[in-house]
């Protein structure tokens, strides 16, 4: 296939992304659908690395990063900004929403889009250059202790710029824990180089890994966590719910069990968020219950993450056990934030349980 000793470095991988139907087609054969999909205008950035166009044979992934025609479709409660950020925007870069903690977002550029992305108002599109108005809102704020950057994808931007910020980061004295959220293990694993290991590992960084399925779990993925974890790097995983992709015990088992062998510990796994254009990945809230209780007990404690459902608005995360916690009205699920503040998240009746 699509394989040359530079195909093995990072930059080659992003400066090669396929940005076009027409190259995606020299990778795979697509439906009339994603044809179409592509024909009209495209809601959402296109991209995906050569590395994760050779893994799109496996049905669930195709369907997490190729357009279709679905996109063009609003569903019930969906928002461009489900998670109201934008009303707890603190500066150009930091979205503050609980008291301890503050996500940077440091970039809107991914080496591969997510159909599904939380984000996907802010993604591939122009940003704000300068941090320093955020760094000062964070040196002011001493109540901060956790800083989450996220994007797009904080590893895709070059070493130095990624050590001078979280140099700058680490000079703040309150500031104890700083996270990274990130896909590049699963769709660029040849950034993780020595290099990029030391950095991460001279500024104490978590990573919060995205996977949502284990065929992402390549040789190279495999490869590229086991060194994140021989360098002494922290690393949990945070995975999407989504219709059809990963709903089913199995998938989720065979899933965390990977990240566990790859020293990944499953942190959350996230009903999806409205986000416009989603629908067609959501798979119901009692669903979702019904699937974290089978692995509770079932399997090792280690491999079972936290449900957690974003309340719409910016109430935060809050994870859900057992379907006591929720109380449905028509469309709409009500339930409880850490504050008792009561939040309404779009749970259509007619989802297929
Ligand atoms: C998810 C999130 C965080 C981090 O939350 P944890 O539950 O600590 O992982 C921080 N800020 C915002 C706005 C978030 O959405």
């Amino acid at each position: 296939m699509h394989e040359s000793e530079t195909s093995k470095d990072w930059k080659w991988q992003i400066a090669n992304r396929i940005s076009t139907r027409e190259e995606l087609e020299g990778y795979i054969e697509l439906t009339a659908d994603e044809r179409a999909a592509f024909n009209g205008s495209i809601p959402l950035s296109f991209a995906v690395t050569p590395h994760y166009a050779n893994l799109l044979k496996h049905a669930a992934l195709r369907r997490t990063v190729i357009p279709t025609g679905h996109e063009n479709a609003l569903g019930t409660g969906e928002l461009a900004d489900p998670l109201g950020e934008e009303d707890h925007r603190a500066t150009p870069h930091l979205i503050h929403t609980y008291p301890d903690k503050v996500l940077f977002i440091a970039t809107t550029f991914c080496s591969t889009y997510c159909r599904y992305c939380t984000r996907s108002r802010l993604v591939g599109k122009p940003a704000a250059s300068t941090f320093e108005q955020s760094f000062q809102y964070i040196e002011e704020h001493t109540e901060i202790r956790d800083v989450l950057i996220s994007g797009g994808d904080p590893l895709t931007m070059a070493d130095p710029v990624l050590d001078e910020l979280l140099s700058r980061l680490r000079e703040i004295p309150h500031i104890r824990t700083i996270r990274i959220g990130s896909k590049v293990p699963a769709v660029l694993p040849m950034r993780i180089t020595g290099d990029l290991c030391s950095i991460l590992r001279k500024h104490r960084v978590w990573l919060s890994l995205h996977f949502i399925h284990s065929a992402e779990l390549s040789p190279e993925t495999q490869a590229a966590c086991r060194k994140l974890s021989d360098h002494g790097i922290g690393m949990v995983s945070q995975t999407v719910l989504l219709k059809g992709i990963n709903d089913d015990t199995q998938t989720l088992i065979d899933l965390f069990y990977g990240l566990l062998e790859i020293n990944v510990k499953p942190y959350y796994l996230l009903q999806c968020d409205p986000v416009r254009g989603s629908a067609h990945f959501r798979t119901s809230v009692e669903k979702g219950i019904k699937l974290i209780r089978s692995l509770h007990g079932r399997i090792s404690g280690l491999a079972v993450p936290q449900y957690v459902i974003d309340a719409p608005g910016g109430g935060g995360k809050v994870p859900l056990i057992g379907k006591e916690q929720i109380h449905r009205e028509g469309d709409d699920i009500l339930f409880l934030n850490h504050q008792g503040n009561e939040y309404r998240y779009p749970d259509p009746m007619d989802y297929p349980i």
